[in-house]
């Protein structure tokens, strides 16, 4: 038995595939958003069309990326019943840190974050806004219109008083 296993030429995530495969009847009636069915080890964090849900780990491993945007997971059916899924998952690359900026204040100095801010989205040149490169955004003072003037999401903005 152990033999036709290594004959059908599958590597473990296959078989780990078709083992899930088996049961998408019952997947069908099960779901949870606490723990990841398809490793049972992690809680999810990526929910699929279907409404099934997968840690992040379990996404990358069912999932496709491609060399352009290599963060982000195509999970092309659901592991668990099958279906198909389009819906994509953007996870934060596994040598991010938290990407913060400061913009500090001083009065008319407050320019200085402003005049940098734009220079380094020249230098780097890329097409996608500098704010899309933070997480966070601190200021205080004339920092804090720095941060508003860049319109970083209110939601990941800290004024510092
Ligand atoms: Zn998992
Ligand atoms: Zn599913």
């Amino acid at each position: 038995m152990a033999l036709q296993v290594i004959n059908q030429k599958s590597d473990p995530i296959t078989i780990h595939q078709k083992t899930l495969a088996r049961f998408k009847e019952l997947w069908l009636k099960i779901y949870d958003n606490t723990s990841c069915f398809s490793c049972l080890s992690r809680a999810p964090e990526d929910t699929l069309d279907c409404h099934h849900s997968l840690c992040t780990q379990c996404t990358r491993t069912h999932g496709t990326s491609t060399l352009q945007e290599p963060w982000t997971f195509y999970v092309a059916k659901c592991p668990l019943c099958c279906e198909r899924n389009y819906t994509t998952f953007a996870h934060k690359p596994d040598t991010a840190g938290i990407r913060a900026i400061i913009a500090e204040g001083g009065g008319v100095r407050g320019i200085i974050p402003l005049a940098f801010l734009k220079e380094l989205q020249a230098v780097i040149d890329l097409p996608i806004a500098i704010q899309e490169h933070f997480d966070i955004a601190v200021g205080s003072s004339s920092g804090k219109s720095t941060n508003n003037r860049w319109r970083f999401g209110r939601a990941n903005t800290v004024q510092v008083h």
